[in-house]
């Protein structure tokens, strides 16, 4: 499998047309002409496993559930929990489907239905959606909700305590980690997806080579890399980043990035949209959480071959709340227009190429735990 993958990998970059076009060897070219057979294989993804679980209801024992039971402890739905999980289908994994099923909209059985299990193995973000024991997503707004009146509530949320960029610090850098060596077209990507927030608020964003000084510092990394969330390779988890003020964002390196092209005709099924995942986390670097609109930027869940990058009224509604918004905002949801596309297209990436710093991007310590 590993060794299908690296193949792809090499025929990615022999099909890709111009070199200027190849940002690394994470990055995917335009690889609509790979044969099949050299393509890598979604079965092998993070969480698939998980599907055979259909039908699956509370007293039952069966094989793998404690890694069912790890994947809800890790997204924040079976808190306090030892690891030691056991096979059993307990109370405790029947309430944390419950809850899961809430959060995304879903009939809240308690069973590990075909709908379920179709939103569990999706790809998404790394951040919980549950922080402390407390949901800011669906579920934790129920009781507080007149039925009738559900579609006018608002889903965004916000990270305990509400945590923003303070008044001061609203102009802010960011920075890629150097040993990434992006080229400028993936660098682009980052400043588009900034642009999108910059737009609604009064926020700036501008690229720096002082990546140690930069109020945002983002880097690709495979597997463990030392802030105690492991990246799970091919899906699974994508990405996660920091709430304000700690301005780090982290994505995992073995997913099959699409830069420039259109992800929706990739022949990789596990082709993922940069600026897709992008523009998700930023809203947590600037103080949002999870919603339960899947419309909304802030939805937890990508599937592969999907673009979504445009803000919500939602995410608009979240973000304007922690900074008001941007005397040129209009009020339209879209948060696309010439002069933005104008701005974007040097992307500030060109500011940000011939970095020479060599600082590594995960300084753990004392951090672990500020994730959230
Ligand atoms: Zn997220
Ligand atoms: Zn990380």
């Amino acid at each position: 499998m590993k060794f299908l993958r690296l193949l792809a990998t090499v025929v990615c970059l022999a099909l890709a047309p111009p070199p200027s076009a190849l940002v690394s060897a994470f990055f995917l070219p335009n690889i609509s002409s790979i044969p099949p057979s050299l393509l890598p294989n979604v079965s092998s993804a993070a969480w698939n496993a998980f599907r055979n679980f259909s039908g699956c209801h509370a007293g039952e024992r069966r094989d793998g559930l404690a890694k069912l039971k790890k994947y809800f402890r890790y997204f924040g739905y079976i808190p306090d929990s030892p690891s030691n999980f056991t096979d059993d289908f307990d109370d405790a994994l029947e309430s944390a489907i419950k809850t899961y099923q809430r959060n995304f909209n879903l009939d809240p059985t308690g069973q590990l239905d075909d709908a379920t299990l179709k939103q569990i193995v999706r790809p998404r973000c790394g951040n919980p959606d549950i922080v402390n024991g407390t949901t800011a997503m669906n579920s934790g707004k129920e009781a507080l909700v007149n039925a009738s009146h559900f579609h006018a509530v608002r889903h965004y949320t916000f990270f305990p305590g509400t945590p923003r960029w303070p008044d001061g610090q609203i102009d802010l850098t960011y920075a890629f980690l150097p040993d990434n060596q992006l080229a400028d077209e993936a660098k682009a990507v980052f400043s588009r997806a900034f642009e999108r927030w910059s737009a609604v608020t009064p926020l700036t964003f501008t690229a720096t080579d002082s990546f140690a000084a930069a109020d945002i510092k983002i880097g690709f990394f495979s597997g463990d890399h030392g802030d105690g969330e492991p990246f799970d390779g091919v899906l699974g988890t994508l990405a996660h980043a920091f709430s304000p003020p700690n301005g780090r964002f982290h994505l995992d390196r073995d997913e099959d990035w699409v830069v420039t092209g259109d992800v929706t005709a990739s022949s990789v099924s596990t082709a993922i949209d940069l600026e897709s995942v992008a523009v998700h986390e930023i809203g947590h670097l600037l103080g949002l959480g999870h919603s339960s609109v899947a419309g909304s930027i802030m939805y937890p869940t990508i599937t592969s071959r999907t673009r979504k990058v445009e803000l919500a009224t939602d995410d608009i509604q979240g973000i304007q709340v922690l900074y008001g918004s941007n005397p040129n905002y209009n009020g339209s949801s879209s948060t696309t227009s010439p002069s933005q596309e104008r701005e974007s297209s040097d992307g500030g990436a060109s500011r940000a190429s011939g970095s020479r710093w060599a600082a590594r991007a995960v300084v753990a310590v004392g951090l672990g735990t500020l994730l959230f």
